[in-house]
């Protein structure tokens, strides 16, 4: 798989997977078939650059129901609208990042004081458990930068009630090294098999279901010896609370008039995602991938990342004709500005997680001053109000979605 981070090999992949998209999706995405040529035509493999803002899911979507119905494409529109959900779901309960972010602390401080810890983790972030399609998956994972949805799902299930490793350190296992690291995601995932999202529903798994599901594998069917046959849930003290934020409204041309620069970050890298009402007079990237982890970020990771804002920079300065710069960690972004004569920032959203973690501090001086325009993208906004709880809330409204956004002739 050609991972290059940049905007035409997403779209070339888009179109690669296009004819797929419909019923044989709907049939065979469950089919984690390994990472050689070809292997992986079931599935899009486009999660790396919706993540990166190389690419959106409104032109995803476009272009899948230009070619399926919307009934043969139903599946993989619900997938796309679950990277939304999640999304949203962040967005009213960020304090389920930030509580994440202090069990993470808490379990890597944990197992600095137990050598027992550390030999677990390290065997099974090495793949060295024994436990075969578990050790395949963490070696694929480091080499990658990418796991099949079910891989995810069985991997995060052995982590937690087979392995019993605190479901944290699993998720920033996962964070360090996935090409789609996603706040939302990612820890709603694994809060979901461990039982946490949906509470009292965990998700087990089982050798027969994996091997089923990798018997085109090169290395399979996959075995997976001495798996947890029962175990609880995991459960937690705290309740989160949901309140949705007040949404910044949609930013028009006359917001735009005066001349302005773009910021492009680690989610809203590339300038054609975000339909602009009008053209910077500077582009600036802002790259932070080590705020994913206080551990080391993945090579794989770190190099689509960085990519992907180079790239993005690259382009948007061909595009508007207008210099970039790149704006460093610990550097006050307002002498940027000002060097270069713009008085405003338009900031595509800061979803919750490590993309606002790193970016919003260092951007609250200019927002308070009224500087800010910050971009959101019409069919998250519609979305997210629908958020609120399980999946379902979101998937019936997805036909008047998709309706109401204009997307597939709606
Ligand atoms: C434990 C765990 C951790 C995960 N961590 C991440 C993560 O950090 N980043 C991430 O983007 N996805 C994550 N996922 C969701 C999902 O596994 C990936 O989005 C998907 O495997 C990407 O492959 P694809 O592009 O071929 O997906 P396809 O099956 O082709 O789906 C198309 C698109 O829909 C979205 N999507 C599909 N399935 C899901 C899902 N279950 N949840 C959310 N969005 C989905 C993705 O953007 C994907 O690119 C995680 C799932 C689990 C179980």
């Amino acid at each position: 798989m050609d991972w290059s981070p940049n905007r035409a090999r997403g779209l070339a992949r888009l179109a690669e997977f296009l004819p797929a998209a419909g019923r044989r999706y709907a049939d065979e995405r469950n089919h984690d078939n390994g990472p050689a040529d070809g292997g992986r035509s079931n599935v899009s493999q486009l999660s790396p650059w919706l993540h990166a803002g190389l690419m959106g899911e409104t032109e995803v979507l476009e272009a899948v129901l230009a070619r399926h119905s919307p009934h043969a494409a139903e599946k993989f529109i619900a997938e796309v609208f679950w990277r939304i959900y999640f999304k949203g779901y962040l967005e009213q309960r960020p304090a389920i990042w930030a509580g994440y972010c202090a069990g993470r602390d808490a379990a890597l401080a944990a197992m600095e004081r137990n050598s027992g810890l550390r030999t677990a983790y390290a065997e099974a972030t090495e793949g060295r458990t024994g436990i075969t399609a578990f050790d395949v998956w963490a070696k694929e994972l480091v080499e990658t930068g990418y796991l099949h949805n079910h891989a995810r799902m069985w991997f995060a299930s052995i982590w937690i009630f087979t392995l019993k490793l605190d479901w944290q350190l699993g998720a920033d296992f996962f964070l360090r090294h996935l090409l789609d690291g996603d706040a939302a995601s990612n820890t709603l995932s694994w809060r979901w098999v461990a039982g946490l999202h949906t509470k009292g529903k965990h998700y087990l798994a089982r050798p027969n279901n994996i091997a089923r599901y990798t018997a085109g594998h090169p290395q399979g069917p996959l075995s997976a010896e001495g798996l947890a046959g029962d175990a609880e849930p995991l459960s937690e003290p705290t309740e989160y609370s949901r309140r949705l934020p007040d949404l910044p409204p949609p930013v028009t041309a006359a917001d735009l008039a005066q001349p302005f620069a773009l910021l492009l970050h680690d989610e809203a890298a590339h300038h054609a995602a975000l339909a602009l009402p009008a053209a910077p007079a500077l582009v600036i990237g802002a790259s932070r991938p080590e705020a994913r982890s206080p551990g080391t970020i993945g090579t794989p990771a770190a190099r689509f990342t960085a990519g992907a804002i180079a790239g993005g920079l690259a382009e948007a300065e061909e595009a508007f004709g207008c210099p970039s710069i790149e704006w460093r960690e610990g550097e006050p972004i307002e002498p940027l500005l000002a060097a270069a004569g713009v008085d405003r920032l338009a900031v595509p959203y800061l979803p919750a997680g490590w993309t606002r973690d790193a970016l919003a501090p260092g951007l609250s001086d200019l927002a308070e001053q009224g500087r800010v325009s910050t971009l959101l993208n019409p069919l998250h906004r519609a979305t997210w109000p629908h958020a609120k709880a399980g999946f379902f809330g979101v998937a019936k409204q997805i036909d008047a979605l998709l309706g109401g956004c204009g997307i597939g002739g709606g």
